[in-house]
Order: structure tokens, then C-alpha cells, then sequence
């Protein structure tokens, strides 16, 4: 396949130029090699750009045990219309990931479907926060990372014990951080947007106590830390401080944080309803400082699929969560990328090459030799969203006409996406 006259974006080498991009046998080609093929299928490129496929390190498909919600094979289809062709799963299933052969048959699962789907297992026993999991079994069985996603580790003590074993493998820890003290009821910011609905919600400090402490006790024990869906502006600024001193410090920023404010919650209801909660403007704005000036580093959705019924619910009964595969490029472009933030190489190292790096993936870079994860975008186009993917459409978003339109996704060579 050819992708003639296409702005290639190339996080990795930091390129941004008009070229033509040869595939061959699933990865990238070189243009002068002799075995090229004589009658390539060729895509236009005029007017497009092409990025490395997207990577997206915190989905949950709700399979095995929710699969009402979302399967592997909805949640792959919802990926790759995103632009997505590396998605890393949570544990948060039914059963938990927590066992060997539990990871052994998603993966078997997952190796069906035309992206590369990976998946975390979880740091505790069933997510119940007190008994550690055999990791090191857990990573030969083929786990990417470790989190409780959807719980925060609450006790210090099992932590510590956790980071210092976890730090051996060299993989990351990616957590959830929200104190229970702090929270009066979910998913909503304390505060004007809580009370507009009667109720106390959950305080920032949540974040900010065990953000200060898990950096602490990352440092002390040599773990890679990941700190998901950051969402207050005293967190973002923790981790700042933190790099400076302990590079092995990450955090994830979810498109709904960047994009929306607490003020959500009055226009969507449940659907603006997730954990962390939305905050205030001024913790937006300090979410677009640090993914400009390099502190967050990777954008991901934290796709959270709920049934209708669900979200139906009067608001504390609700679930936390939204889904966000399919939108989560054309906001980061509008949001993030038209308003000056951050640059096309930024946006695609956030989306793309960093979150591949944090998880030692083989993706985020379009370099000769490279798997052919494509996503092309149409800037001179919109998109209506208007249909789900996914088998769940619980998001503020849907109905809203996007800037751009994600032509093509292609993994491994293949075109498995377009539109
Ligand atoms: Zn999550």
C-alpha cells in the first residue's frame, strides 16, 4: 500500500513534512527498497494528515462480567474508529484480572480482533485493596502494567509493599486517586456543582492528599508511577515538582477533563457524572499547562461504557463514567490543538508515542521498519456524531458536530477503519 502526498506527523523524530508512506508486509517501507510492491492499493493523501495510530492506555471493555455494557470485540470497534490501534484494558472486570489464566483469556480474545488490544491486571486481590496479587505470575501471563482503576489503594502500608515489588519488573503502576475520606457522594465536584444538585460531592483533597503520597512512596521504592485522570490543578502542579527530582512520574489526562468544567452536571446530568469528578476552570486550564509544558503526559480516554438504564438512574445512584474512544482525538484537536495548547507533534506524542512508551509498546512512531499503525485525519472536514461504536453511548458528546474527520485507521497494514 502507498499513501501518496500526506502531511506525515512523526512524534518520534519530531518531523511534520508532505511525503509519500510505503507498507509493506504489515510495517512501515522503505521507498527505495527493491522488493517494494510493482501495483500497490493507493490512498490519496492530499489534504490529509497521518499520525502513528493512536494508543489509548485506559479502556475498560466490561469483559469478562458486564459485557451488557461493552465486549472486546465493541470496544475494538469503538477504538479503531477513534483512530486507535494499541488500547490497554483495566481490571476492573468480573471477575478482576487478577489471576493468571484470567489474563491468558482476554488476550486469547483479544488477539482476534484487528488492533493490538493489551491488558493491566490488578495490584490487589479482587481490587479489595489488602491482598497483593501475584504480580511477577501476573506479567509472564502477559500483563502490560498493574492498576486497582476504579479504586484507589487506600491503605499506605499495602502500597509500599506493592510499589516495591512492582518497581522489580519494571512496569508501571497506574492508579486512581481518590481518598474515600474526602468524598461525600461521586462523581461530582464539591462545591457550587454539588449543591446545585443537593448534595456535598467529592472534595478536591481526595486527589491532591494521595497524588502527594503515592509520589512519596514512588520515590522511595524506584516504581514507574502512572496517576490516572488527573482533574485539580494542585495535583498536576505535584507532579511538576515531582519530575524534576523522580522522572519515573506520569500522569493521564482524560479528554473530559480538558474539555468540560463541573458546570456539566447541570446541562448532561449522569452523563457528566464520572470519577475523578469535572472541576472548575482553573483546574482545566492548569490540566492544558501541564500537557503543553511536558508534565502530563499522555492523554487517555478512561472509556467507561454504562447501559442507558444505568445512566437513567436519579444521580447518586448512577454509575461514574463515560465513553470516550471515538471522540477523544476530535477533542483533543478542538480543544486542545485549535486554541494554540499544544502543536500536531504534541498532540500525537500524547496520544500516541508517549502512552506507547510508558507501557514499553511497540507503536507511536512512523519510521521505516515501524508497525503500519496509521490514523489519517481530514482537517477540512467535520464530523457529526451521531452513532456509537460503542454498546454504549454515555457520553455528553454525542450529537455534537466535531472540527476534522478521521479518515482511516489502519493497523498492521490494514485498513480497518474508514469513513
Ligand atoms: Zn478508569
Amino acid at each position: 500500500m502507498v499513501i501518496r502526498n500526506i502531511r506525515v506527523i512523526d512524534p518520534a523524530d519530531k518531523t511534520d513534512c508532505i511525503k509519500d508512506v510505503f507498507i509493506k508486509d504489515g510495517r512501515i517501507a522503505d521507498p527505495l527498497d527493491p522488493a517494494a510492491d510493482n501495483d500497490p492499493d493507493i490512498i490519496d493523501g492530499t489534504g490529509l494528515i497521518a499520525g502513528p495510530g493512536l494508543v489509548d492506555v485506559h479502556v475498560h471493555f466490561r469483559d469478562p462480567g458486564q459485557t451488557h455494557k461493552e465486549d472486546i470485540h465493541t470496544g475494538a470497534l469503538s477504538s479503531v474508529a477513534g483512530g486507535f490501534t494499541s488500547v490497554v484494558m483495566m481490571a476492573n472486570t468480573d471477575p478482576v484480572i487478577d489471576d493468571p489464566s484470567i489474563v491468558k483469556d482476554v488476550l486469547r480474545r483479544a488477539s482476534e480482533e484487528p488492533l493490538h488490544i493489551y491488558t493491566c491486571a490488578s495490584v490487589t486481590k479482587g481490587l479489595g485493596g489488602k491482598e497483593l496479587c501475584d504480580h511477577k505470575a501476573l506479567l509472564e501471563a502477559g500483563a502490560a502494567g498493574f492498576t486497582d482503576d476504579g479504586k484507589p489503594i487506600v491503605d499506605a502500608d499495602v502500597l509500599r509493599r506493592a510499589f516495591s515489588g512492582i518497581a522489580k519488573l519494571n512496569v508501571p503502576v497506574s492508579l486512581h486517586e481518590e481518598d474515600p475520606a474526602y468524598i461525600s457522594e461521586n462523581g461530582v465536584n464539591s462545591g457550587s456543582a454539588a449543591e446545585s444538585l443537593g448534595l456535598k460531592g467529592s472534595d478536591r483533597m481526595a486527589e491532591i492528599t494521595m497524588v502527594r503520597r503515592d509520589i512519596e512512596i514512588a520515590k522511595e521504592t524506584g516504581v514507574i508511577l502512572n496517576i490516572q485522570h488527573i482533574s485539580c490543578a494542585e495535583s498536576v502542579e505535584a507532579v511538576r515538582c515531582a519530575k524534576r527530582e523522580y522522572p519515573s512520574i506520569h500522569a493521564e489526562a482524560t479528554p473530559h477533563h480538558f474539555t468540560l468544567t463541573d458546570n456539566a452536571v447541570s446541562e448532561f446530568g449522569t452523563l457528566a457524572k464520572m470519577n475523578p469528578p469535572l472541576r472548575k476552570s482553573e483546574d482545566r486550564e492548569a490540566i492544558w499547562e501541564g500537557l503543553a509544558d511536558g508534565t502530563i503526559d499522555l492523554i487517555a480516554t478512561d472509556h467507561a461504557p454504562h447501559s442507558a438504564d444505568e445512566k437513567s438512574r436519579e444521580f447518586e445512584k448512577a454509575p461514574s463514567g463515560i465513553t470516550g474512544l471515538e471522540t477523544s482525538f476530535l477533542l483533543a484537536y478542538s480543544t486542545l490543538y485549535k486554541r494554540d495548547i499544544v502543536d500536531l507533534n504534541r498532540l500525537f506524542e500524547l496520544m500516541s508515542l508517549n502512552p506507547a512508551k510508558l507501557y514499553g509498546l511497540n507503536a507511536g512512531t512512523l519510521r521505516i521498519g515501524a508497525p503500519a499503525d496509521i490514523m489519517i485525519f481530514s482537517p477540512d472536514e467535520s464530523t457529526v456524531y451521531e452513532t456509537s461504536r460503542s454498546r454504549s453511548s454515555n457520553t455528553p458528546f454525542l450529537g455534537r458536530t466535531f472540527e476534522g474527520k478521521i479518515r482511516y485507521t489502519i493497523a498492521a497494514g490494514r485498513i480497518v477503519y474508514s469513513s
